[in-house]
């Protein structure tokens, strides 16, 4: 055929969801999966409240809840964003500072593709797939990262972040994930001040991805960027699939942060709506639903409930993970993740794959092309031996092999 593949896009795999398809093989075959894969709360089982659904359904009663919405989103849902920030205290934005996208994922790779090819969002190693595809899709260049460090349960290296910093012109931004996902890592204050400081000094701008900001618990609050920006140029991505919970609304927001303090910023922000302005605008009816959603008198329970579980099951994975011998495991404060590591001595325990089931093997082969990390050769493992499904390590762009599950 007269055609071939864009270059950026040739060897990049998704592997959150290729495991999926081995475990429906296997699903096929009458195996119980248990999905420790996924960060979809309602697929996981939780229930959608009453409440919720009838708030949807009002809605929808409004006509325009079916028409396009400006291409920023609804004004009167932006109007209440804003003066959420502004009520915190520490910085002043406007509705026209509120960008709304298609998923938190839509936002992401906007805010990759939008600057030029040779500029670097400097991003956490492990980090959250969307972001380093969405890099590596844009610049066909492995992202620069800073480390999480799970020797020191995921706290990052600021050190080698300063470094490279100062070492590497290209990089123009920094991509902070408060919680983290896939480590389950809470920011303090102190490290996000010391992140700020070094953005100050190296004139860059930065990005934090604040999706799970309301999903903290063992004593954790999310410090937000409104909070501790000052005079920075930042944006805060913030999203509705893992709140409310609601993925499939696809809706997520970029609230941008003294776009008038630099002129080069403002520009990537304006090229930023003008892809946005490509496809009109986002979904509408989500976003018509947020002010009446977390205004509920039940809201607020019914999230401290949902948060309260998570803990529960953070801390009983810890309690059972810490002892085991081979592993790391760091207690989790945020976000609905835990990720494993191997230590030293499984690292040099080199085997093939070992999976008995030749089809499964083969599909296993052809999806990794024979090429396989020894953290999926754990995870297919542990898949065909015993249904549990959890997504290999080295998928959130990091060396470092162990497995990501979720709670
Ligand atoms: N950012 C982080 C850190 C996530 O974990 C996810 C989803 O798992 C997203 C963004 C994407 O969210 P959305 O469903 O709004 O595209």
């Amino acid at each position: 055929m007269r055609f071939d593949i864009a270059k950026s896009g040739s060897g990049l795999t998704y592997e959150i969801r290729n495991i999926v398809n081995v475990a429906n093989e296997l699903k096929k075959r009458g195996m119980d999966v248990i999905w420790e894969n996924i960060g979809d709360p309602v697929v996981k089982g939780e229930k959608i409240p009453e409440w919720m659904k009838s708030i949807l359904s009002e809605i929808m009663e409004d006509d325009l809840s079916f028409a396009y919405s400006p291409t920023k989103g609804v004004l009167s849902t932006r109007e209440y964003l804003a003066e959420k920030v502004n009520k915190r205290g520490k910085i002043k934005i406007t509705p026209e500072d509120i960008i709304f996208f298609n998923g938190l994922g839509d936002a992401i790779a906007r805010a990759y593709s939008s600057i030029r090819v040779d500029a670097r969002i400097i991003m956490p190693e492990p980090t959250y797939s969307t972001h380093f595809m969405a890099e590596v899709l844009h610049a066909s260049f492995p992202p620069n990262t800073y480390r999480l460090n799970p020797y020191n349960n995921w706290k990052p290296d600021i050190n080698e972040l300063e470094r490279k910093v100062k070492s590497h012109n290209s990089i123009v931004g920094i991509l902070v994930i408060n919680p983290d996902n896939p480590t389950g890592f809470v920011y303090s204050e102190e490290t996000l001040k010391e992140i700020v400081r070094i953005a100050k000094e190296y004139d860059l701008f930065l990005i934090f991805d604040e999706i799970y900001h309301n999903i903290t618990y063992n004593g954790h609050k999310t410090v937000q960027l409104s909070d501790i920006i000052g005079d920075v140029p930042g944006i805060s991505m913030k999203g509705i699939s893992k709140e409310y919970p609601w993925p499939g609304a696809r809706c997520g927001w970029m609230e941008v942060y003294n776009i008038d303090k630099d002129e080069k910023f403002c520009r990537y922000v304006d090229a930023i709506l003008q892809q946005k302005m490509s496809e009109v605008c986002s979904t509408t009816f989500p976003q018509m639903a947020i002010p009446k959603l977390l205004e509920h008198p039940e809201y607020d329970k019914y999230l401290k409930d949902r948060v309260r579980h998570y803990e529960k099951l953070s801390n009983i994975a810890y309690n059972i993970l810490k002892d085991v011998p081979y592993i790391v495991t760091s207690r989790t404060n945020g976000a609905f993740y835990m990720s494993i590591v191997f230590n030293e001595a499984v690292l040099n325990n080199k085997q093939t794959l070992p999976i008995n089931i030749p089809e499964i093997k083969s599909y296993v082969e052809k999806l990794t092309g024979g090429n396989i990390e020894m953290d999926k050769r754990f995870a297919y493992y542990l898949l065909a031996s015993s249904g549990i499904c959890v997504v290999p390590m080295t998928s959130f762009f990091t060396s470092l092999p162990g497995f990501r599950m979720t709670l």
